[in-house]
């Protein structure tokens, strides 16, 4: 099985640095790199971070917006 981290970057080794945005896991506060979403529909999705090993939910804005997060475990 790959490790992670290294699965994690080869991903974002594909794009260049303009095409990617930063934000942080809501369980550790790693900061996180993903792609910028060019559409016009944000996109919603269940992550997972490498570093931590925890799931949580992800909206990527669309019009290049922010990427915001919630921890899949949280109650309220
Ligand atoms: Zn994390």
């Amino acid at each position: 099985m790959k490790n992670a981290i290294e699965t994690y970057e080869r991903y974002l080794s594909k794009f260049p640095a303009e095409r990617l945005t930063t934000f942080n896991c809501p369980s550790c506060k790693k900061q996180l790199k993903d792609v910028l979403n060019k559409g016009s529909f944000d996109w919603d999705s269940m992550a997972f971070c490498p570093y931590c090993q925890n799931h949580y939910f992800k909206v990527t804005k669309a019009n290049n917006g922010a990427i915001l997060t919630t921890k899949a475990d949280q109650d309220d």
